[in-house]
């Protein structure tokens, strides 16, 4: 039976150590600040918010919150990204999404500072990522590969399927994968025959956004499975909604050696990454 790999625990480990760098900082007259911009924020869109707000008091970081209606247009959201870029007591930046349509969200992305860019969303972050640089990295890859180091793997010789090659998941968690010398195979919704790739695997990372699409028989027995996926499914006779990932998890515990659970595996510690990124800017703003 697979092991559950505890996503809310090694993220309550990661927000300790953030803590004690937070004090560390502030005991020296520096500050450690996150300014997230919100547009045209629905109620789901502000409970997130008010959550990543709570997280970050928790662990000694201030949080701004910037808002702005849904009719903003680019060029007012371009000048309020180029205002955080030139202020020096801003040192972490990011952007909830999504934007409302009409906004080139790339563009904003690209706009943001990269040192303060805590997302990792500016193209020459993950760029320095390939070339091994100093850099802050897509917060979800960041949390793939801390609950893989998790499990004690060897990446080195180990073959990794990624199912799903998106810019901000499937992508940078195969670059970070490549730079741990694992063997990777990115696989998208055109690759033939996904689930033979799947049994090949020693680890398995699906971030297709598809709920049930990993199922017992893709797994080599033993693997290592971790579930990016996050889609709210309505059950049509109560009508209530539940969070579930791409990963069928009841047949796929018994056969995995390590499983994420969803809620509570990646979720957690993405939201962690996202603090710790934002205490690295802070420190290397100097
Ligand atoms: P996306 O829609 O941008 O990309 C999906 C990728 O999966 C594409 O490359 C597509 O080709 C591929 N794909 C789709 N069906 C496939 C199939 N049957 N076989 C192989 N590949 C397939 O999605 P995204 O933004 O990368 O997000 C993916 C999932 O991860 C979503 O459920 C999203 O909610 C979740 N997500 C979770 C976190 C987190 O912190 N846990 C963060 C970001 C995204």
């Amino acid at each position: 039976m697979g092991q559950i790999i505890d996503g809310k625990a090694i993220a309550a480990q990661v927000r300790e150590t953030l803590m004690a760098r937070t004090a560390a900082l502030k005991d020296s007259g520096k500050s450690c600040s996150l300014d997230a911009v919100i547009v045209g924020a629905n109620q789901s869109g502000r409970v997130y918010a008010e959550n990543q707000a709570r997280m970050c008091a928790e662990v000694g970081i201030d949080y701004r919150l910037h808002e702005y209606p849904a009719e903003v247009t680019q060029q007012e959201l371009e000048s309020v990204i180029d205002g955080l870029n030139s202020d020096e007591s801003v040192t972490a930046i990011m952007v909830h999404l999504p934007m409302p349509e009409g906004v080139d969200t790339e563009s904003i992305h690209a706009r943001i500072n990269a040192n303060k860019d805590v997302e990792g969303v500016n193209p020459a972050n993950i760029g320095n990522v390939l070339y091994g640089r100093r850099s802050l990295v897509p917060c979800t890859a960041l949390a793939t590969m801390t609950l893989i180091e998790s499990t004690g793997i060897e990446l080195p010789g180990k073959t990794v399927v990624c199912v799903g090659a998106s810019n901000i998941v499937g992508k940078p968690v195969a670059v970070l994968l490549m730079r741990a010398e694992a063997t990777v195979i990115s696989t998208n919704i055109h690759t033939p025959d996904v689930a033979a790739r799947c049994r090949e695997a020693d680890v398995i990372v699906s971030a297709a956004g598809v709920p049930g699409l990993v199922t017992a028989d893709m797994i080599r027995p033993g693997a290592v499975v971790i579930d990016v996926g996050i889609t709210r499914v309505k059950n049509p006779k109560t009508g209530r909604s539940r969070t579930v990932g791409d990963v069928d998890f009841n047949s796929v515990q018994p056969v995995a050696g390590w499983i994420t659970p969803v809620p509570g595996g990646v979720g957690p510690v993405t939201v962690a990454m996202l603090l710790r990124n934002t205490v690295d800017a802070a420190e290397a703003a100097g």
